[in-house]
């Protein structure tokens, strides 16, 4: 070995060393990550020699990184067959900061000493990282040149370093000795070793033995070409990524050039794994670049509503030591994001064509996938991909597109008609469909919250206008022939009581009062008597659910629309026209007013009906008595 030269670090190397070496950091483990990277890249630039025939050094050596670990001398062996460096490279490269990563990151732990040690794990310090775990660090390196001589280079990290010409020949690559310090031993175990790798550097395309044995297994399927992988490939990978035991779904593999270079697998897991909505903000995919995984779980990376979605993103054109602010703010993880967005919906709809399939996606994602309404980029391809329970349907199974309900939709018909309810059972018994059904016109029928929000901010689907039934606008309905004319329906009013009806509507306000805003005969109805009708449009289950939010427990105020074809008020009105001041009269409206509340969900105190109610079967008992003659 010719004579060492000693060196002193650059000022900005002493700083960076000085937080390392100081640093509390808890994840030292990175240090590790760094120096594969290095060392892969290493290999993938003497790839890059190979492929353009340039003259290299022992051409046969396999291109592969060998750890090695001795855990009582707490040394750790980390060799590469790389591109290596010659001196002046490797005084050039080891002794300046040259991305801007680290200078960065220096500013910002200058600046905020007493937090040092949480910004590095922030920014990936490269090479010097390893200053974290060692007390003393030696790099061999013979570049692949083949009249270069080897070098070696030696530093405690604190101040100076040495840097000498090797005598000996030796093979082409890099060889890092690293001494550990005390509280840096776990990292001579060749476990821990192993599972950080795992960890970080599993796909590095080139073999990683530890103690001779390969510790990376899985291959970065999606940097492959999509057409040489097989179906077991990605579900063997699916599987890996997920701890799933299922297939997935779904598989999306892209890779993408414009506006932004990147390659994406993705998955829709055949089952949701937050069926309880508790765990809505655990989803993300996992960022790598160039193969080393940067952050898993990024969430800057799909909206939240794909939150379903499973997969890795891998971009060439980021720096590997990324900051996590930096990302958060990155446009070009957004424009990654965006891209992405839009081919995971334009994959969804084409998984819609199978109908088996996409109901089991719908089922099991539907959930979160709603929450969709809020992206407005994208809301002709949102809406295409929603499924609804309808009035077709005979049971609560059965779902639809909104294309398949414009396809079945009557001629003339401008909108899309649905209606709100806590079950199937409860909506079939919703007045407001009753028009619907009489006129044959298809309703959805909408059974979360979440519906609500949906059809409010879409508001149109194609030329459709998506409409609550209690908000229809009835002349609209007319045009459409009735299904069948109701064989029981009464005789029309004559011109006696049509003048009675007028004033019972008068009396009608008169008993509810301020309660309600008008009374009018309905032309909605044919079931119910009676029923309640927002005036300005709004749902009553989206008016309830604003409510919640407000902690409001008013009731609102509607008209009240009576069926004047329905027995009962048949028989109310000729109480009516007798007496029109009849206290049954009274009790009875009062009644109905409470069975309408009661069907919108505002009746908060059920005792005056309760009580009301007894009385009622009381008489009603009393005169069935009578006329069975008991
Ligand atoms: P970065 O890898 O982000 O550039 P580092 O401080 O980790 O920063 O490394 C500085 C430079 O040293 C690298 O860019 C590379 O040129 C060189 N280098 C580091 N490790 C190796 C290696 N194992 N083989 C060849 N060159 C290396």
């Amino acid at each position: 070995m010719s004579q060492a030269q000693q060196f002193e670090f650059k000022t900005e190397i002493k700083q960076l060393l000085d937080i390392i070496t100081h640093s509390l950091y808890t994840s030292r483990e990175i240090f590790l990550r760094e120096l594969v990277s290095n060392a892969s890249d290493a290999l993938d630039k003497l790839r890059f020699e190979q492929s353009r025939s340039a003259e290299i050094v022992s051409p046969d050596l396999d291109l592969q990184i060998s750890i090695t670990a001795d855990e009582e001398n707490r040394q750790l062996v980390i060799t590469d067959t790389g591109i290596g460096m010659t001196q002046d490279e490797l005084v050039e490269n080891i002794g300046t900061i040259a991305h801007s990563g680290s200078a960065e990151f220096i500013r910002q732990a200058m600046a905020d000493q007493a937090n040092s040690s949480n910004i590095i794990g922030r920014f990936g310090v490269g090479f010097y990282s390893v200053f974290m775990v060692a007390d003393k660090v030696t790099i061999r390196t013979r570049s692949f040149r083949p009249e270069a001589k080897g070098v070696e280079w030696s530093s405690d990290g604190m101040g100076t370093y040495s840097v000498a010409e090797l005598d000996e020949d030796m093979p082409r690559g890099t060889t890092l000795t690293v001494h550990l310090k005390e509280e840096g031993k776990e990292f001579a175990e060749p476990n821990r070793i192993k599972s950080i790798i795992k960890k970080h550097s599993n796909f590095i395309s080139f073999p990683i033995l530890v103690q001779g044995e390969k510790a990376n297994t899985v291959q970065a399927l999606w940097r492959e070409n999509k057409f040489s992988i097989t179906p077991e490939q990605y579900t063997e990978f699916y599987k890996f990524l997920t701890y799933d035991h299922e297939e997935p779904l779904d598989t999306l593999h892209l890779s993408v050039d414009a506006p932004v270079q990147f390659s994406a697998l993705a998955f829709v897991p055949p089952r949701s794994q937050d069926t309880f909505g508790f765990d809505r903000d655990n989803y993300g995919l996992d960022l790598y670049v160039r193969r080393v995984l940067i952050q898993s779980k990024n969430k800057d990376l799909i909206p939240e509503y794909l939150g379903f979605v499973r997969g890795v993103v891998d971009t060439e054109d980021l720096p590997l030591n990324i900051s996590r602010e930096t990302l958060q703010e990155n446009l070009l993880i957004r424009k990654i994001a965006t891209t992405l967005t839009k081919q995971i919906l334009t994959h969804l709809k084409k998984l819609g064509q199978d109908k088996d399939r996409y109901i089991t996606f719908w089922k099991e994602h539907a959930k979160r996938f709603k929450l969709g309404y809020s992206d407005f980029a994208n809301q002709e391809a949102f809406g295409e991909l929603l499924r609804f329970n309808s009035s077709r349907h005979e049971d609560k199974d059965g779902l639809i597109s909104l294309d398949e309900y414009i396809e079945a939709a009557k001629e003339g018909q401008k909108e899309i008609y649905y209606i709100s309810g806590p079950s199937r059972e409860a909506v079939e018994q919703n007045p407001h469909l009753e028009i619907f059904r009489a006129k044959g016109v298809e309703v959805l029928y909408l059974y979360e919250p979440v519906d609500e929000f949906v059809m409010d901010s879409l508001r149109k689907f194609k030329e459709f206008e998506l409409k609550a039934t209690e908000n229809a606008d009835i002349a609209n309905l007319e045009q459409f022939a009735s299904a069948a004319d109701k064989a029981d329906k009464p005789e029309d009013l004559n011109t006696e009581e049509t003048k009675d009806m007028d004033r019972f509507l008068a009396r009608v306000q008169e008993i509810l009062g301020d309660r309600i805003t008008e009374a009018r005969i309905s032309k909605r109805l044919s079931q119910s008597p009676s029923c309640l009708v927002s005036p300005d449009g709004s749902t009553s289950q989206m008016h309830k659910i604003m409510q919640l939010v407000t902690k409001d427990s008013s009731i609102p105020k509607k008209i009240f629309e009576i069926n004047q074809d329905h027995k009962l008020v048949r028989n109310l009105l000729s109480v009516f026209a007798k007496n029109e001041k009849d206290e049954f009269v009274a009790t009875i409206v009062e009644q109905l007013y409470e069975s309408a509340l009661l069907m919108d969900g505002y009746l908060a105190d059920p005792h005056k009906m309760v009580s009301r109610l007894n009385k009622l079967m009381e008489d009603s008992s009393a005169w069935y008595k009578e006329r069975e003659g008991k």
